[in-house]
């Protein structure tokens, strides 16, 4: 038993993540889904991360938002912790519903965006704090994932398909069957196939 190549199971691999980015693609059109994780916060508060992903009319788009939270004075860590208490934040990967979200579109789809901005919160206690945030978005439309997974798959496909032909050419075997054609002239006994003009059989 002769293992697999490596560029059978890239070529396997390839098609198989073609077949899901259909599904995917498919998918996005009946059910677009925007998810979010965010980090653990820590207290008092320093950097807060969230990281999303959506998938909704045929695009898939990731994003990545950081708010930087300024040094808190007394009041200000009280009103923070306060509600921080009340609104426990969420762990683990939730739904965001955010309806009408549109991620970026520059150009067939693909698109970048990045956003900095000053968030201005205020407290019940009066506090006001101002938090940095920063926001990345890139958006790939799903065809392209489907596209790039099909074109690798098939260059692997092909890849091994012209390494089997080129060993057998060299062995001196029937490029069809494999049939040991060294002993032999003309069309191959096994499958009956003609050696091309390109089959120049390694003399014994
Ligand atoms: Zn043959």
């Amino acid at each position: 038993m002769r293992r697999t190549p490596p560029i059978v199971f890239l070529a396997s691999l390839s098609a198989l993540a073609s077949a899901a980015a259909v599904a995917v693609w498919v998918g996005s059109y009946f059910a677009p889904a925007l998810l979010a994780r965010d980090s653990a916060g820590t207290d008092p508060p320093t950097v807060w991360r969230e990281v999303g992903l959506y998938c909704g009319r045929g695009r898939i788009a990731l994003f990545l938002l950081r708010l930087d939270y300024p040094k808190l004075n007394a009041p200000e860590y009280e009103a923070w912790s306060s509600l921080n208490r009340q609104y426990p934040q969420p762990t683990g990967w939730r739904r965001v519903r955010q309806k009408g979200y549109q991620p970026p579109s520059d150009f067939l789809g693909f698109g970048f965006r990045r956003a900095k901005e000053r968030i201005v919160s205020r407290y019940p206690n009066g506090s006001r704090l101002v938090i940095r945030s920063s926001r990345n978005e890139l958006a790939v439309p799903l065809w392209a994932v489907v596209l790039a997974s099909g074109a690798s798959a098939l260059w692997a496909w092909r890849r091994h398909r012209r390494h089997g032909r080129e060993r057998r050419l060299k062995e001196g075997r029937c490029l069809q069957c494999g049939y040991d054609l060294r002993a032999t002239r003309g069309r191959c006994p096994e499958c009956g196939l003609e050696p091309g003009p390109v089959s120049k059989l390694p003399e014994l």
